[in-house]
């Protein structure tokens, strides 16, 4: 679609990339049925074609109304219609350009303001991970929609001690250590059975996902910032191979690290290299499976061989990443049963549980009825989020898959 910007925007780098995005786009209409959110409403405006135009209009200087905000609100940003493109319109980066442009321009009611400010310094904050834990200590009684947001404490288990020649750095993360901290313990495990040690860098921390999704893009890049300067010593030495994460929705984010610090002088040299080293731990793994097979051949795995995999958008369509976890899963005894729709959301995506009940709780309803259908003996995925989301619907275990890995290990 050819596009005029309006004359604020035409020297914004934002503008310009949005106008290059926007080139790309012939209005087809494929994207829009894959999308979850026009699935559920059936309004054009709360698909993908209907909000690329949104864009288009506000970028060529129409007045935006909190009408348009609220239909970019309801866009997971799972990126399903950047799969079914035809003409590789790169719609995340929209979207993330519209909402921005658009926060300037629209003012929210307060208590939306309140709540996105809330989870934006409560998720981020060193208070967090206390918080969290004296909640789980009263689950129990904790109303149901609360109980929902607290997962039940698993303990983490031992860490490796041996040293090997292998290293690569673990994402510290926010809420992942203090939710389910089980999860970077199993990732440190397999590592090591793989002869590969980690490390947690203390003065790393929340990858700037959630910031960047909630349109404040400068605390999403401080955030990037301080990660690049806490990995940088480790890096520029070359004694790490690799940065790990575990958590897709991060590693999205920390892969684009080079994109969003690309006009920073500073940092954009550092970000590239940073970006080119960050790998999903399944993309280390793959060329490790031979090995691994052979190791958890006459294991039984406690979490039970029939698995239900729901991989994360982040892993799929923001990654890329198809068909490779379930491949080594099956490699190491998994029986994996059939699931229907596997490359919609399951409705977690960030914040959106919180900001978009309603519609989140639907897809979240729908993965799980997909997901339960050959009732498996656990249900494996690769994001902390979409792990605790289901998990609230479903006394079937969700796990990560490292996690499931780890056992039979
Ligand atoms: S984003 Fe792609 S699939 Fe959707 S309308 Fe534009 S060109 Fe067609
Ligand atoms: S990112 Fe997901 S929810 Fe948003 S428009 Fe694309 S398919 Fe729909």
């Amino acid at each position: 679609m050819e596009t005029t910007l309006a004359p604020r925007y035409r020297d914004l780098p934002q503008g310009q990339q949005a106008q290059e995005i926007l080139r790309r786009c012939v209005h087809c209409g494929f994207c829009t049925a894959t999308c979850p959110t026009y699935q559920i409403l059936g309004d054009e405006l709360d698909g993908p074609r209907g909000r690329i135009y949104l864009i288009k209009q506000m970028v060529e200087g129409a007045e935006v109304t909190r009408e348009s905000q609220v239909h970019l609100d309801r866009c997971l940003t799972c990126r399903n219609c950047e799969t079914t493109c035809p003409s590789g319109v790169e719609y995340g980066k929209l979207v993330d350009i519209g909402r921005e442009l658009m926060e300037h321009q629209v003012v929210r009611p307060a208590h939306e303001r309140w709540m996105r400010f809330a989870l934006k310094a409560g998720l981020t904050s060193s208070w967090f991970a206390p918080a969290m834990r004296l909640a789980q200590s009263v689950r129990a009684i904790l109303p149901r929609a609360l109980r929902a947001k607290v997962p039940a404490y698993r303990a983490a288990g031992p860490l490796p001690t041996a040293t090997h020649a292998r290293k690569v750095i673990l994402l510290n993360g926010c809420v992942q250590p203090a939710m389910l901290p089980g999860i970077d313990a199993a990732t440190a495990r397999v590592l090591d059975a793989c002869g590969i040690s980690s490390q947690i860098l203390g003065n790393s921390g929340c990858c700037g996902a959630i910031k960047h999704h909630l349109s404040d893009a400068q605390g999403g890049l401080t955030d990037a910032r301080r990660n690049i300067d806490a990995w940088w010593p480790e890096i520029s030495s070359g004694r790490v191979e690799a940065i790990v994460v575990n958590a897709s929705g991060c590693g999205v984010m920390v892969k684009d690290y080079g994109h969003l610090l690309a006009h920073d002088p500073d940092y954009a040299e550092k970000a590239a290299r940073v970006s080119a080293l960050t790998k999903d731990p399944i993309e280390l793994l793959e060329s490790l499976l031979p090995e691994l097979a052979a190791r958890t051949q006459d294991k039984a795995p406690t979490l039970g061989h029939r698995v239900a995999f729901h991989p994360p958008c982040t892993l799929q369509h923001g990654q890329k990443i198809r068909g490779v976890v379930e491949k080594l899963l099956t490699a190491c005894g998994a029986h994996l049963v059939p699931v229907a729709d596997s490359h919609l959301c399951c409705g977690s995506a960030g914040t959106y549980s919180v900001l978009q009940p309603s519609l989140s709780t639907e897809l979240k309803s729908r993965k799980l009825s997909a997901l339960s259908a050959q009732r498996p003996d656990v249900i494996l995925s690769a994001n902390v989020g979409c792990i605790t989301h289901l998990q609230s619907g479903t006394d079937t275990p969700v796990r990560h898959w490292l996690e499931w890995l780890d056992e039979r290990l």
